[in-house]
């Protein structure tokens, strides 16, 4: 099974994507963990990357596909994956679909992480104080909601045109929204 976690930055993504990875026993992939491990590590991709990320703004859909074409190609990825913040752009929506496809499969299930802004932005600046993400930083953040509500909302009317989408509340205890996005999957 493949399942899509879509929502704005700091909606909870990560922190679900995990416990859904756990619960179903697939394979979480997030471009954000990805590029970020990379960028410590100094490969290419990480030089790649790097200026970009810090400034909040998205990495191109070529970098993108390519890192999904790869991990899509992992023999633990077989079975499914769990995608966690990884369809930013129509185009990467499209080009997930075709790599799929090519392998006889879909996305089963998209689940929209809905938090309002005025919490997204009390999270982020949580979260600062908790991690050191260079892209928490004011203005990294507003280049971040400006990313997703230009490229990355209209992904959700891309997928709400061609099946379901469940929107899911993304505020109040993990637990409780654990609950919900199990309950959306008809777990
Ligand atoms: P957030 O949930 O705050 O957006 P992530 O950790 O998921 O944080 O991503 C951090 C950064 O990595 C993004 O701001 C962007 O620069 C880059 N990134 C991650 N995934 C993608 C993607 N699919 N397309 C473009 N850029 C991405």
């Amino acid at each position: 099974m493949n399942v899509l976690l879509l929502g704005p930055p700091g909606a909870g993504k990560g922190t679900q994507g995990m416990r859904l990875a756990k619960t179903l026993g697939l394979p979480k992939f997030s471009t954000g963990d990805l590029l970020r491990d990379a960028v410590a590590r100094g490969t290419s991709l990480g030089r790649q990357a790097k200026t970009v990320m810090e400034a909040g703004d998205l990495v191109s859909d070529a970098i993108i596909l390519g890192v999904v074409a790869e991990e899509l190609h992992a023999p633990y990825a077989a079975e499914g994956v769990i995608f966690d913040g990884v369809v930013r752009t129509i185009a990467q929506a499209e080009g997930v679909r075709e790599m799929l496809a090519d392998r006889g499969q879909a996305m089963d299930a998209v689940l929209f992480l809905d938090v309002a802004d005025d919490e997204i932005l009390a999270r982020l600046a949580q979260r600062r104080t908790q991690e050191a993400r260079p892209d928490d930083d004011p203005a990294a953040i507003q280049r971040r909601l400006s990313a997703y509500r230009e490229q990355t909302a209209p992904v959700l009317a891309w997928y709400e045109e061609r099946g379901p989408v469940h929107r899911i509340d993304g505020t109040g205890a993990v637990d409780e929204i654990q609950n919900r996005l199990l309950t959306a999957l008809g777990q």
